[in-house]
């Protein structure tokens, strides 16, 4: 399908099935040449990244685990702040090298609070891995460390990357058209 509707818009092919499947390849043989002989322990960032972490874990010959997590945000009783915790970790991550697996960094706040919240509980090492990345949009300094695909600003979907939950089950990335 070269565009499909969701909801009140359009989407147009972006990257396809085949390309995207080369790229997860490339990153899996990256992670399997860095972490040979160790036990990386990878967290898939929920709901986003699920498509791409079971494409990329199958493609792991590495010993691995995984691990799905979801940043939760609510209000601070007092402070009126906004508070945001990982949920879903139930591995002790003191001493493990974690991998977060996410699907695209835009500015790159949530991948920062995500990195410093893990941070926090003393992993041996924590690696960004994420499919896509949009290199105008970074508003941090970030190391990403693998990247499967870099790209323009606009609004994606499919793969798992959703609009208003819609989407998710594409097999190939769509771009909207404005
Ligand atoms: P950031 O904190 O890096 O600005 O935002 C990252 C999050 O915004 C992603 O995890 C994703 O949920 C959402 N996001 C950013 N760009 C896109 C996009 O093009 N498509 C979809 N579906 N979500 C996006
Ligand atoms: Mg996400």
């Amino acid at each position: 399908m070269q565009t499909i509707r969701l909801k009140d818009n359009t989407f147009t092919m972006a990257i396809t099935a085949e390309e995207l499947e080369r790229q997860v390849s490339r990153v899996a043989s990256e992670m399997n040449r860095d972490y040979e002989g160790q036990r990386p322990l990878l967290l898939a960032v929920l709901n986003g990244a699920f498509v791409f972490a079971a494409d990329l874990m199958r493609r792991l010959t590495v010993d691995c685990e995984v691990e799905f997590v979801k940043l939760a945000s609510y209000q601070g009783e007092r402070s009126g702040g906004q508070v945001r915790d990982i949920i879903g970790l139930h591995t002790d991550i003191e001493g493990r090298q974690v991998i977060v697996v996410e699907d695209i960094i835009d500015t790159g706040l949530t991948m920062l609070h995500m990195v410093e919240t893990l941070k926090s509980r003393h992993p041996a090492s924590v690696d960004i891995c994420t499919l896509l990345l949009k290199p105008g949009k970074l508003q941090t300094k970030l190391d990403v460390r693998y990247c499967a695909m870099e790209v323009a600003d606009d609004f994606l979907v499919g793969y798992g990357l959703d609009y208003d939950g819609l989407g998710r089950n594409y097999k190939d990335i769509y771009s909207i058209i404005h």
